[in-house]
């Protein structure tokens, strides 16, 4: 296309050209001509004029013939200066005419014509122009002046007619070939016209055709560019969700990162950076000759308070005690925390064991003030057990291992304190862990069985009723104490399937004895706290009766004060439920809690069983006596019987009797015995009312 449109704008351009340069060459033919047409009128004008010239000039030569061969004639004086002035005035004419006609005179030599008449102009007005030479010098100018002008009339002005005539045939038909032409011309122009107005049609019509592909074209572009700008949008809100989620996925790393190293709930360490710092400290302490101390940290009635005020109030106490270890540790030691109330620490660069005993020394203070729980303050102590890397162990396994025996150690030497690791605590938590094994042996095995000690009315009055103790025989170490098992059962949960066992086991064996007495007896169990938290003792309590078909009023249910220091009201319900029932609910080991008489008040307590530890001080510690009498006084007030637990010697027996306490039980009257004997020591008993029972150690296993 453009090739095409190129070919025809050159071929347009030649044949503009072309026209422009006919129409000159017409133009300047056609003037030309123009011109030799007029040469006809000039030249008449130029013979009649050159005809008055010739006779001027002959007037003239004649006159000054005649004015100068006749001297003093001044009549032909004036003849000659008027015919030479006349003269003159023709030459100017004839040159105004060569200026306008100038091809005509090419041949009339007008210079020799001015400077002839100029001369005979000067030296006629010379005084000596009588002279001979002079006027010979006149005559001969004036006949210069008649050569020339005739041999100008034989040349041109005598021109033959015909020639002149030829002269304007050719002109015309140069007029006509001019008018050809300017015809042809014309018609090139119209042909060209034509052309130009078809080609201007054609190029309407492209241009039309381009400016709609243009259109189109445009439009497509604007189409593809909306596309491409929505798609650019597009891209850009993709980029910025990537970036968002890039942003997200690394705040999402470092999350993850954070909970795979820390704890959430307290923000200390976990385990797995607990082991990175330790491993770190460990290096440290090989390179420097120095030592790693490892803690193992638990805190004291911890699962008592979770328990009782729930476990957002367990977590709140968590957090604080974290932040109080946190603030009492150095900057290069570490605190963990590895679940429940359980915390290990690792302190590094130890030289000397003193700086150990420093700083577990501040862990216990800051810990044992109290901690304000919403409102509550609640007292929480820890037990840290500590091992020394490397002298306890190399690794992190052993390590904390032998702290947590330590640990434990720390807990049964009274709470609140810490233990550094020996031999003989991994002994012994070897023996604590073959006691767990062992513990779970026995109650699929079901090697358990109740020993029953009798509870004696003080007055002599006979068998008030008795307290089922749990006995666990183990086949190779034999009996073995509940004050060691029970506290493992509860820790490991084993407390549940037990205590229910022997709930059912005390409830139908006490109702085959009920059945033979008249007197009101009541069969005494002691159950955990735990079994409460776990279990809707309420209905498992009521399916029991129903199943061993003991009446309610026959039992009697021994919970320690800790089950009632929390504020639960679920607690409460279960006993409430419970004492409808017609149960009784003692405290035992009363004395050696909190001992707060807000409990009384508040839950449907019947007993109170004062603990062993009070009744072996009497006569020996008078505080002691004052507050047994205390508690009774307080009880009868509060109409709530009490029972005094392990009396052993006469005196406490009396002393209690004097002080109005109706109810006892110890090694004085029984040890606790098998079911079978204890229904013998019954019907002695019911048979012997009012007299006073005594059993022999023997038969007691436990
Ligand atoms: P506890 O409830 O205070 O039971 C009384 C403990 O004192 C019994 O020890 C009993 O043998 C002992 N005892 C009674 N009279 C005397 C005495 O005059 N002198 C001395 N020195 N001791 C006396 P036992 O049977 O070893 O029980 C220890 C603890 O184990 C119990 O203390 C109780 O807390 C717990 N326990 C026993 N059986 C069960 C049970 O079936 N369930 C639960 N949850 N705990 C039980
Ligand atoms: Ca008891
Ligand atoms: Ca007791």
């Amino acid at each position: 296309m453009p090739k095409n449109s190129s070919k025809t704008s050159i071929f347009l351009a030649s044949c503009m050209l072309s026209i422009i340069l006919l129409s000159l060459i017409s133009s300047v033919i056609l003037y030309r001509q123009i011109a030799n047409l007029q040469i006809a009128p000039v030249r008449t004008e130029l013979v009649s004029f050159i005809n008055e010239y010739e006779y001027e000039l002959m007037r003239s030569t004649m006159a000054f013939s005649d004015a100068y061969n006749h001297h003093n004639d001044t009549k032909e004086y004036t003849e000659f200066n008027t015919w030479f002035n006349m003269l003159l005035s023709r030459y100017q004419g004839l040159e105004r005419i060569e200026k306008q006609h100038s091809a005509i005179f090419n041949r009339l030599n007008l210079r020799l014509l001015k400077s002839n008449l100029q001369q005979i102009k000067l030296l006629v007005s010379r005084s000596d122009i009588h002279q001979t030479a002079n006027l010979q010098k006149v005559k001969q100018l004036f006949h210069q002046l008649v050569i020339e002008t005739h041999q100008f009339q034989k040349q041109w002005v005598f021109q033959n007619e015909s020639l002149v005539l030829a002269k304007q045939n050719k002109t015309l038909s140069s007029y006509q070939n001019s008018v050809v032409l300017i015809f042809v011309t014309f018609v090139i122009g119209i042909i060209m016209v034509l052309y130009l107005f078809s080609n201007n049609k054609k190029l309407l019509i492209l241009r039309r055709t381009l400016e709609q592909r243009v259109d189109s074209r445009t439009k497509e572009l604007k189409d593809s560019n909306s596309h491409l700008i929505s798609e650019v949008q597009e891209r850009k809100k993709t980029e910025l969700e990537l970036m968002q989620s890039q942003l997200a996925a690394e705040q999402a790393h470092k999350k993850i990162q954070y909970q795979a190293n820390f704890d959430p709930l307290t923000q200390l360490a976990n385990r797995t950076l607990f082991l990175e710092r330790f491993k770190q400290a460990s290096v440290r302490a090989d390179r420097n000759n120095t030592f790693v101390a490892l803690l193992f940290l638990d805190l004291d009635r911890f699962k008592h308070i979770n328990d009782t005020l729930g476990h957002s109030i367990g977590d709140k106490l968590l957090q604080e005690a974290s932040s109080r270890i946190q603030i009492v540790l150095r900057a290069s030691d570490t605190a963990a925390r590895f679940g429940g109330d359980e915390f290990a620490i690792v302190l590094s660069d130890i030289e000397e064991l003193k700086t150990v005993d420093l700083i577990v020394s501040r862990i216990l203070k800051s810990l044992a003030c109290p901690f304000r729980l919403c409102g509550n303050d609640a007292f929480v102590s820890a037990s840290i057990g500590i091992t020394v890397y490397p002298t306890d162990g190399a690794d992190t396994e052993t390590l904390l291992r032998k702290a947590d025996s330590a640990m434990y150690k720390a807990k049964d030497a009274g709470r609140n304190n810490y233990q550094f690791f020996t031999q003989q605590m991994d002994i012994e938590a070897n023996e604590r862990r073959l006691l767990e094994a062992a513990l779970y042996k026995a109650v699929e095995a079901q090697e358990f069985s109740l020993h029953y000690q009798p509870i004696i009315k003080s007055k002599g009055d006979g068998i008030a009723g008795v307290e089922a103790l749990i006995r666990w025989k183990d086949e190779t170490r034999g009996y073995i104490p509940p004050a060691e098992f029970i506290p493992l059962a509860e820790e490991i949960g084993l407390i549940l399937p037990i205590g229910e066992w022997v709930l059912k086991e005390a409830c139908s064996t006490a109702a085959k004895w009920v059945e033979n007495i008249s007197e009101p007896f009541i069969v005494s169990v002691n159950v955990s706290s735990r079994q409460f938290q776990k279990c809707n003792m309420a209905e498992q309590i009521a399916n029991i009766l129903d199943e061993t078909g003991l009446a309610a009023k026959h039992l009697m249910l021994e919970m320690t004060e800790g089950l009632l220091m929390g504020d639960d009201q679920q607690i409460l319900t279960q006993l409430q439920e419970i004492r409808e029932m017609g149960i009784s609910l003692a405290i035992d080991d009363f004395g050696t809690g909190y001992s707060s008489l807000s409990y009384l008040k508040k839950y449907p307590i019947t007993t109170l069983k004062i603990d062993r530890s009070f009744i072996q001080d009497i006569d020996i510690d008078s505080d002691d006596d004052e507050l047994i009498k205390g508690i009774l006084s307080m009880a009868k007030s509060l109409n709530v019987s009490v029972v005094a637990e392990g009396v052993e010697t006469v005196r406490q027996a009396e002393f209690l009797l004097e002080n109005d306490c109706l109810l006892i039980q110890g090694f004085h009257y029984s040890k606790p015995m098998p079911a079978i004997e204890f229904s013998q020591y019954l019907q002695q008993g019911t048979s012997q009312a009012g007299s006073e029972f005594k059993f022999s150690r023997e038969r007691d296993c436990a």
